[in-house]
C-alpha cells in the first residue's frame, strides 16, 4: 500500500523532534504536526527557561557573596518584566531554530492539531493523510491535585509567564518541579513556602541527598512544611489566597505552585479509534522498541511515563529511527545510570543507585564514602553553604554503584563521572585518577576512607 508519509509523528517535543530529524536523514518521508509549541515542553516551559529563572535568582547571593571580596555592590533591585521576557526572546529564538532544523531536514510541518482516525490515517488541521508508522510524542502536562479552590492556584506552565512577581508564593509539592521553583521565587526575593505531603521531599532521591538539600534549602529562607497538604484554597477580596491546611495553620499567599507531578497527554488524539492500549496513569504502553500494541504505532518520551526526561526522549528518538530506517543492527537504549541533576540551590547531581536502591541486592557487601565540606568560595564570603559528595561501592567488586552530589554545577560534574559508571569504573580506578586542584570534584578521587558499611 502507498502511503503520504513514512513516518508521521505527533508532537514536536524533543523526543518528535529528534525522531523526525533523524528519520528524514535516513531518506524517510516524515511529517510532524505540533498545535502548541516548536521544542515542547522542555524549550517552552521547562529545562530552558527554568535554567535562565535559576541563573537570574542567583544573583542576589552573588551580590551579597562579593563583598568579603572586596567589592562595594551598590543596592541592588531585580524587575521580573526584564528576566522573564529576556527568558522569551531566547525561547522564540530556540522555536526559530527547532523550525529550521525540520526545514534542513526536508520534515513536513503542521502547526496543527492530529488526531488518528485508524492505524495508518491522521486528520491533521482540514487534511488527511496516511502514513506506513506513526509516532505519539505528545508528552505530558501538569497535573493539579483535587482541592478545593485548586482553580486559583497556578502550574509551572504559568509560571513562567507571570504578569507581576509575587511577594508570597506557596509551592505545593515535592519533587523537581517544587524544589526548584522554591529556590527560583526565593531566590528572586518572594517570601517562599514549600508544603510537601510525606515526611521528606524528592522522593527517589538518596536519603543522605534529600536530608541535606532539606537543611540547605532552609538555610535560603524557604519555609519547608511537610506531612501537610492543604484542604483548600480560598480567594480572599483584596485578590490574595489563603490555604487551610491540615495541620489546622493557614498559609496567605498571592501566588499558588502546584507542582504535583505530569501526566500523559493522550486526550483527543485518536488513540482510541487507532486501538492504541493505555496504562493504569493514562501512559501509552509500549515494548522496549516502543511499539504499542497497534504493530505500525510506536511512542516515546513522557507520554510513555517512565522516565520524564529530555535527554530520555533524544535517546529513544535515536534508537527507533535507526531501527525502522536503517539496517543497522537493532539499537536498544540502556536504561541504566541515566544521571540527572535537580536544579534546586544548590544544585544536585546524581547517577547510579540510591544507598537503598544498591542495599537491596548488595546489602552487607558496601562501602559508602561521604564527604561534607564548605566550598572554598565561602571560605571569604562568610556564606554558611556546605557540599555534599557520596560515594557508594560495591566491597567485593570495587564496583563504584553510585555517584550523587549536592553543591555549585553538581549536575555538571556528575555529567562527567557519569561516563565513569557507564563504564563500569572501580573505586580504585576513582583513586587511580588525579585530582584537578582546587576543585569540588576532586573530592570525588580522593575520598580514602569508609565513612560506613552497609
Ligand atoms: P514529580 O513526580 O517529580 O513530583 C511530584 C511531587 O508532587 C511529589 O513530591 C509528590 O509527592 C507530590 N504529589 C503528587 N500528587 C500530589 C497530591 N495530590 N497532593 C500533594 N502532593 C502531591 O513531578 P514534578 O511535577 O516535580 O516533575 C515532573 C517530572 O518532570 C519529574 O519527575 C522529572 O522527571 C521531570 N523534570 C525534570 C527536571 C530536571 O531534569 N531537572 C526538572 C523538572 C521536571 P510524593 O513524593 O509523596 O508522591
Amino acid at each position: 500500500m502507498e502511503f503520504d508519509y513514512d513516518l508521521f509523528v505527533l508532537g514536536a517535543g524533543s523526543g518528535g523532534v529528534r525522531a523526525s530529524r533523524m528519520s528524514a536523514s535516513y531518506g524517510a518521508k516524515v511529517a510532524v504536526a505540533e498545535s502548541m509549541f516548536l521544542g515542547g515542553t522542555c524549550v517552552n516551559v521547562g529545562c530552558v527557561p527554568k535554567k535562565l529563572f535559576v541563573y537570574g535568582s542567583h544573583f542576589h547571593e552573588e551580590f551579597q557573596d562579593a563583598k568579603n571580596y572586596g567589592w562595594d555592590v551598590p543596592s541592588s533591585s531585580f524587575d521580573w518584566p526584564t528576566l522573564r521576557d529576556n527568558k522569551t526572546l531566547e525561547i522564540n529564538r530556540l522555536n526559530g531554530i527547532y523550525q529550521n532544523l525540520l526545514d534542513n531536514a526536508g520534515v513536513t510541518l503542521y502547526n496543527e492539531h492530529a488526531c488518528l482516525l485508524d492505524p495508518h490515517t491522521v486528520q491533521v488541521g482540514s487534511a488527511t493523510v496516511t502514513a506506513r508508522y506513526i509516532l505519539i510524542a505528545t508528552g505530558g502536562w501538569p497535573v493539579m491535585p483535587d482541592i478545593p479552590g485548586i482553580e486559583h492556584a497556578i502550574s509551572s506552565n504559568e509560571a513562567f509567564y507571570l504578569p507581576e512577581f509575587p511577594r508570597e508564593v506557596t509551592v505545593i509539592g515535592g519533587g523537581y518541579i517544587a524544589v526548584e521553583f522554591a529556590g527560583i521565587f526565593a531566590g528572586l526575593g518572594a517570601k517562599t513556602t514549600l508544603l510537601y505531603r510525606g515526611e521528606m521531599f524528592l522522593r527517589g532521591f538518596d536519603d543522605s541527598i534529600r536530608a541535606f538539600v532539606k537543611d540547605e534549602i532552609a538555610k535560603k529562607g524557604v519555609d519547608l512544611v511537610f506531612e501537610t497538604l492543604a484542604s483548600h484554597i480560598h480567594k480572599l477580596d483584596d485578590g490574595s489566597m489563603r490555604l487551610d491546611l491540615t495541620n489546622g495553620a493557614t498559609l496567605t499567599a498571592d501566588t499558588i505552585l502546584c507542582a504535583t507531578g505530569r501526566s500523559p497527554k493522550t486526550q483527543g488524539i485518536g488513540l482510541e479509534a487507532a486501538g492504541v492500549a493505555l496504562g493504569d496513569r493514562g501512559e501509552v504502553l509500549v515494548n522496549e522498541d516502543y511499539q504499542t500494541n497497534v504493530p505500525n504505532i510506536f511512542a516515546i518520551g513522557d507520554v510513555t511515563d517512565r522516565i520524564q526526561l529530555t535527554p530520555v526522549a533524544i535517546e529513544e528518538a535515536m534508537c527507533l529511527s535507526s531501527n525502522l530506517f536503517t539496517d543497522q543492527p537493532k539499537r536498544r537504549m540502556d536504561y541504566q545510570n541515566i544521571a540527572t541533576a535537580v536544579f534546586c540551590q544548590p544544585n544536585i547531581g546524581t547517577v547510579g543507585l540510591t544507598e537503598a536502591e544498591a542495599l537491596a541486592d548488595h546489602a552487607g557487601d558496601l562501602d559508602i564514602y561521604e564527604s561534607q565540606f564548605k566550598p572554598m568560595k565561602h571560605t571569604i564570603s562568610g556564606r554558611e553553604e556546605r557540599t555534599l559528595l557520596k560515594m557508594i561501592v560495591c566491597r567485593s567488586t570495587d564496583q563504584v554503584l553510585g555517584i550523587h552530589m549536592v553543591g555549585p554545577d553538581s549536575g555538571e560534574i556528575v555529567q562527567g563521572l557519569a561516563v565513569a559508571l557507564v563504564a563500569g569504573a572501580t573505586k580504585a580506578q576513582f583513586d587511580a585518577t588525579v585530582g584537578i586542584h582546587p576543585t569540588a570534584a576532586e573530592e570525588f578521587v580522593t575520598l580514602r576512607s569508609v565513612s560506613r558499611q552497609a
